[in-house]
Parts: structure tokens; sequence; C-alpha cells
């Protein structure tokens, strides 16, 4: 079968590579999508934690289930599924928890003997798989992972701190967040970035408010425009100062979610956030819970999350569609391949 490698830092290449064995408890998927995610774009620069060249990219999938393990139960031949793709013990504190993201046993694709997920066929634990109802697309359930990283986050802020809510950064990540936040019922949703096509392309989908921090100051836009600062904020993405300006930018006991992967120590700003008594979250990862609330919301906001997917292309493409990304030559949205 075909698969996508990221042979060398910056260089992909398709190989042949025989079609994975299943376990009694895996299902073998046939992969119908796979997006390219930020991480990968970390493979591509040699810079992510755990995939190192040579190594198959890939780990947004959906797909159609195959062949059934033994054991399998939850699943039928034909059945359209998104894939979760962590696997872990399913039974320390963590995973007992719902917060398989911890687990000291957990993997990923293109981590120890499980291949990306680029590939024409995946071996995949029957219990991370979601299936996909009949009105949401494959190619939407690929969205489900990078979906499950905003959701993650956005389920993090309490209920009563959900009227105002801002994404730093409109990139896939920040983009896909407001888009969930609308479907959960958040008001005012605000975007920020540096990039005023990604900011057009949030308030085309489901943002109400955006502020390109490079020409206005965030603080001061926000203010004007609703008479108070904001009640939760998703920090996406942003430079060193992305903590100084969220805890400068929060309503008192307002509620701050970190996604964003910014290098290095960022400065902090103690007594302003002391100040404030806002709560500031970590949020890695997803679980159970985030897949199934997924799968909701792309049946819910299916229109808009088709606006989201900006590219489909086959494998054979895979140097053009990395180097586009990394370069940053077309707006992009998400992409994905048709496998
Ligand atoms: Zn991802
Ligand atoms: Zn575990």
């Amino acid at each position: 079968m075909k698969s996508v490698w990221m042979a060398a830092p910056a260089k992909l290449e398709i190989r042949d590579i025989p079609i994975p064995e299943i376990r009694e408890q895996d299902v073998l998927i046939k992969v119908e999508y796979c997006g390219i995610c930020g991480s990968d774009l970390h493979i591509y620069h040699n810079a992510h934690s755990f995939r190192i060249p040579p190594v198959i990219v890939g780990h947004e999938i959906a797909g159609t289930v195959v062949k059934l393990g033994a054991k399998v139960t939850n699943l039928k031949l034909g059945d359209r599924v998104a894939v979760l793709p962590m696997d872990t013990c399913g039974k320390c504190e963590w995973c007992k928890q719902d917060l398989p993201a911890h687990c000291p046993e957990r993997y990923m694709p293109g981590q120890g003997s499980w291949i990306g997920a680029c590939v024409e066929y995946l071996n995949v634990k029957a219990d991370l798989c979601y299936i996909l109802p009949d009105d949401v697309s494959t190619k939407l359930g690929a969205l489900c992972e990078p979906l499950a990283v905003a959701v993650h986050a956005l389920r993090k802020i309490p209920e009563d701190k959900r009227d105002s809510v801002l994404m730093m950064g409109a990139g896939a990540i920040g983009h896909l967040a407001v888009i969930a936040a609308r479907g959960m019922g958040f008001k005012n949703i605000i975007v920020s970035d540096i990039v005023d096509r990604n900011l057009e392309a949030a308030l085309e989908n489901g943002a109400d408010f955006a502020v390109n921090v490079l020409h206005e100051n965030l603080n001061d836009a926000i203010e004007k425009k609703y008479g108070q600062k904001v009640f939760s904020i998703v920090i996406t993405a942003g430079s060193k100062d992305v903590l100084c300006e969220s805890i400068a930018a929060i309503r008192r006991t307002g509620c701050i979610v970190a996604i964003t992967m910014t290098p290095g120590d960022l400065p902090f700003p103690m007594v302003p956030f002391i100040w404030t008594e806002s709560t500031l979250y970590a949020s890695q990862n997803y679980n159970d819970a985030d897949f199934k609330a997924c799968i909701e919301l792309l049946r819910k906001e299916r229109s808009r999350f088709e606006k989201a997917i900006t590219h489909v292309v086959p494998f054979e493409d895979a140097q053009q569609i990395f180097d586009t990304l990394v370069n940053k030559s077309e707006f992009t949205i998400k992409a994905m391949f048709k496998a």
C-alpha cells in the first residue's frame, strides 16, 4: 500500500509498504482522508519531540472499517469512522479518568511500532473509532482530531464564563475553535491574529469580531466594541508576550486556556494575574468525551466545517502541499490528503 513519508527533514516521499496486521482488539481502516497537522510541519523541520524522520506522517484520519479483529464487538464492516489517534493502557489512574494524554503508555501514529496514519490502511484499536452519522461525511470526519483539540480547551471554560470568548490566533485550531464555540453556545466570539486573511475567514465562518493586533491594541479594540473585557480566552498561537497579552485582556475572574506550544519560557505578569483572580488552564490533546462532542458539532455546524477544509490533495502531491503550508504560499485553513 501507499504511505507518505517524511524521508528526511523537508523531504516527502511515497513508499510502498505492507498492509499492517491487526490484533484481536483492532480493526483495519481503509483511510479515506488524512489531515495535515501543524505537528506534521514540525516533522518537516525535524522539530517534533517523538516523530523523527524517516517516519510516516499523519494522524488525523477518517475512513471505513474493512477488517475486524476477533474480539471486536462495537464495530462492523463498512462502518465509517473517525479515529482518536492515541492508544493507551486503559487501566492507569489517568485512563480511568478519561485523561488519555497522561497515560504513561500512550502512543500515537508514527511512534514506536504504530505507523503514521497517512497510509491507505491503518490498524487501530476498535475502542478508538467513532462511528460517523449518515449526515457527516468521511471528509468532515477527518476534522474530528484537530477539532477535538479546540473542544478540549473550550470545555474547560465554565458555563458562566461563556458570555464572550477570544481566540488568540485564527489559524487552523483557532478557526475550528470559532466554529465549535458557536456550536457550543458561546456568545460574542472574537478572534485576534496578525494575518488579515485568517481574520476574514473566521468572520465568514462564525466569529463576531476580529482584531488584527499588528494594527490595533487588542484590549482597546475589544473594550471599544463591547464596553468591557472578555470573560474567556483560548490561546492557540502567539509570540513570547502571549501570556501578558491574555492577562491584560481578561475580565476579572475570567478563564484563560492555553493550547499554544510557543517554545521557551514566556514572561508571566504575576501581579495583574492575581488582581484579576483569573484562572489559567493548560490544555493538551483530547479524550473520549471530546470526540463524542465533536461528532455532534460536526453534524450541527456541518456547512461551516466544510468551509474550513481549503485543500484536498492526493498523496502524490505531498511534497508540494507541505512546501505550501510551510512557506505559507497560499491561504490555507485545513489541508488534507484524500487517500
Ligand atoms: Zn493534529
Ligand atoms: Zn493508561
